[in-house]
């Protein structure tokens, strides 16, 4: 019996898991990676102490730093689902059962998928949901990217350095978001911006070789060999059937100030901090102190000495 399970690897479970480590508690993180979204993050500016670093070399420094205290990480395991069992619980993985008095959801956000046909046949054979991590992996082809908002055109910016087509393909009739990356975009030789179209389908055998459109009542093909999906995030909850959630999905959290307990789910004993909670900023920073507050409240539950809970 842990005191405490911590489900995900990104700064809001690896912040969580030093302070844990430090109080001496028993605890596991299950993570299907480390790092999480930030990982996948290029240039990173606003997270203090490291005024200039990315995605890779602040994941790895989050690894060294819970290494230094020896966290157990059940690396690669996926929690699949939490069973409530009298005020205990049990996080089941496909490897393991994981029995706990607390639970700490960490779990963030994934892309969002397309779900159109030859979207996962093709995935990781020209299908990419990271244009930050692959985009130079494509150099010398043609690629197109789904989407219409910030994600899309920054991928697009992106994609332009590295191949001589690329194909916008947005469900809106106008791109959305930031106006230097839209300015840059129109004037682009490179980039030819399909609006009002929607993504029927991604074709090719081994490989992608094309994505399928309808923009009106046109039915159009691109010849493209990568396809960079950038629709946007959603939480990971799918483990989770037991704490309550907003219209987008989100694990809902709240304070109780009388007890000085902080991220509190609608289920006592389990806990949720980041991106998979309804806290509006989503950015490292508030994720690992998120993760932080979460866990001295988590002490307090453990301790028993909050009255009601
Ligand atoms: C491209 C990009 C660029 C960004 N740039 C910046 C930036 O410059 N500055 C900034 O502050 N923020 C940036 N962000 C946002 C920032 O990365 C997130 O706010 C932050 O990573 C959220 O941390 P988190 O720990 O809550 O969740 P995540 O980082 O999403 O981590 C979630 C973790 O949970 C794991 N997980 C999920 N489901 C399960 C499961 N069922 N079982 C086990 N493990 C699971 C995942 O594998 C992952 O390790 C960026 C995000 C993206 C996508």
């Amino acid at each position: 019996m842990y005191d405490l399970v911590i489900i995900g690897g990104g700064p809001a479970a690896l912040a969580a898991a030093v302070y844990a480590a430090r109080q001496k508690i028993s605890f596991a993180v299950i993570a299907e990676n480390i790092g999480g979204q930030t990982a996948i993050s290029a240039d990173i500016e606003n997270y203090l102490g490291f005024p200039a670093t990315n995605g890779p070399e602040l994941s790895s420094s989050f690894e060294k730093h819970i290494s230094k205290y020896g966290v157990e990480v059940k690396e690669g395991e996926k929690a699949l689902g939490i069973q409530k069992s009298g005020k205990n619980f049990t996080v089941k993985t496909a490897a393991a059962k994981y029995e706990t008095k607390t639970v700490l959801i960490a779990s963030g956000k994934k892309p969002r998928k397309l779900n159109v046909p030859g979207e996962d046949r093709l995935y990781g054979k020209g299908v990419t949901y990271c244009a930050t991590c692959d985009a130079p992996v494509f150099s010398g082809k043609d690629v197109a990217i789904i989407g219409g908002g910030n994600s899309a055109m920054d991928a697009a910016l992106l994609a332009e350095k590295y191949s001589d087509k690329v194909y916008i393909i947005n469900i809106n009739p106008e791109l959305k978001g930031d106006a230097i990356m839209m300015g840059s975009i129109r004037k682009s030789s490179k980039i030819t911006v399909f609006n009002s179209s929607l993504t029927t389908g991604i074709l090719g055998d081994k490989t992608v070789s094309g994505v399928k459109f309808r923009q009106g009542s046109s039915e159009k093909t691109v010849s493209v060999q990568g396809v960079f999906i950038e629709i946007g995030y959603i939480p990971s909850v799918d483990f989770d059937s037991l704490t309550q959630k907003n219209k987008w999905n989100e694990i809902i959290i709240h304070d109780d100030t009388e007890h000085f307990m902080s991220n509190l789910t609608s289920v006592p004993g389990i806990f949720a901090a980041g991106d998979v909670t309804d806290v509006p900023e989503k950015q490292i920073i508030v994720a690992a102190g998120e993760g932080v507050k979460a866990v001295l409240s988590i002490f307090k539950y453990l301790g028993s000495q909050v009255q009601g809970y």
